[in-house]
């Protein structure tokens, strides 16, 4: 586990405390702009606001920020209503302007967590310097690497920590414009407990409609805070337009999240969960038996094949459980998602099992 100084910083608590909110514009455009949005977002509950300072944008010719003049507009407006400001930063010359102009909350972007140089180098330029950091998921699905540029910024000192789930791109089309793999960051947790995670709904989903339902989401898996694109006038930003709320938006989406509790002292709930919790672990050992019966069946296949010289894999065969497997789940309705990755993870630890025997001396 890191030592982080988390409690004073980015934490919710597990009594279904009000989550840290931060918001703002995807990007800085003009003055006037930053000072509305923000004059209109501090009479909303929000605890900090964003804004893009530096765009790291997909093709070029897009509007790629407005660059350090942006500061000066962004802290005033936030001096102005006694919030603090959270910008992006990608390299050293970021992080110095940044700390230049007093901004509050760095974050360092998702295009820029891949680069273990790039995180480096802020990290090197953070050396000695108490400032609260956040860090986006690597565009790609990699634990690792989110986990690495943590690491590296809390080996530069830096100990107000905290990582923003993103959702993560893919070629494939889906209806989110980042897909959240919320496995992933449920991991992140259960490596770093201590780490705060902070969900960025705007980004996963890429179009406002679906945002409401995805801050729910992130509040039922006991995430910390959000960090939300809010734009006086969404459909006229220079970025993101699609993805922005308004003010008044936002505060709707934020007043009708419903915030549970991670546990309570109520005995008689804790009695019926505990009784359930025993038949999941009956039913789960069961599950285990059931397995290793499979895998015994799978030893007893493979022999058979090697002595008859047969290849592991008939796709006939594999399509025809798939497809069985698929009919027999929705009579127990069991998702096909489920069965699909369920089956698939028996199929290929098979497939193993059977490749180490054919090939033994
Ligand atoms: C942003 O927050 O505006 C941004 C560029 O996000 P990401 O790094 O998640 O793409
Ligand atoms: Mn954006």
């Amino acid at each position: 586990m890191l030592d982080l100084q988390l409690k004073e910083f980015f934490s919710r608590d597990t009594k279904g405390g009000k989550p840290f909110i931060i918001a703002g514009p995807c990007s800085a455009e003009t003055e006037e702009q930053v000072h509305e949005t923000v004059r209109q977002l501090a009479k909303q509950n929000v605890d900090a606001i964003r804004a893009g300072i530096w765009k790291p944008r997909t093709r070029p010719n897009s509007f790629e920020g407005i660059g350090t003049i942006g500061l000066k507009w962004l802290k005033d407006a936030c001096k102005e209503v006694n919030l603090p400001a959270a910008v992006e930063v990608a390299n050293a010359k970021h992080v110095y302007e940044c700390l230049k102009f007093g901004i509050d909350i760095l974050w360092i972007g998702a295009r820029t967590t891949v680069n273990p140089f790039a995180v480096q180098e802020i990290a090197d330029a953070l050396e000695g310097a108490d400032v609260p950091i956040m860090v986006k998921n690597p565009i790609n699905p990699d634990l690792e690497l989110w986990i690495g540029a943590i690491e590296r910024l809390h080996k530069a000192g830096l100990r107000r920590i905290a990582a923003i789930h993103r959702g993560f791109s893919s070629y494939e089309k889906t209806k989110y414009r980042n897909r959240p793999y919320w496995e992933i960051p449920i991991e992140l947790k259960r490596r770093i407990p201590n780490l705060p995670i902070i969900c960025d709904p705007s980004h996963i989903c890429g179009t406002r409609e679906l945002i409401a339902s995805v801050c729910q989401k992130a509040m039922d898996l006991n995430f910390d805070g959000l960090i939300i694109e809010s734009h006086r006038d969404p459909s006229h930003a220079w970025s993101d337009a699609a993805q922005q709320v308004t003010p008044d938006r936002l505060s709707e989406i934020i007043n009708n999240l419903i915030l549970r509790r991670v546990s309570t002292d109520n005995p008689e709930f804790n009695t019926q969960l505990e009784d359930l919790r025993n038949k999941i672990d009956r039913v789960d050992d069961e599950l285990l038996d059931i397995l290793s019966q499979r895998m015994e069946i799978v030893k007893d296949i493979a022999n058979c094949k090697k002595e008859n010289n047969i290849t592991i894999l008939q796709p006939g065969r594999w399509d025809e459980i798939v497809k069985n497997s698929l009919v027999k789940g929705r009579k127990r309705n069991l998702s096909d998602d489920m069965i699909t990755t369920l089956f698939q993870a028996v199929h290929k630890e098979s497939i193993r099992k059977q490749t180490e025997i054919m090939n033994e001396e």
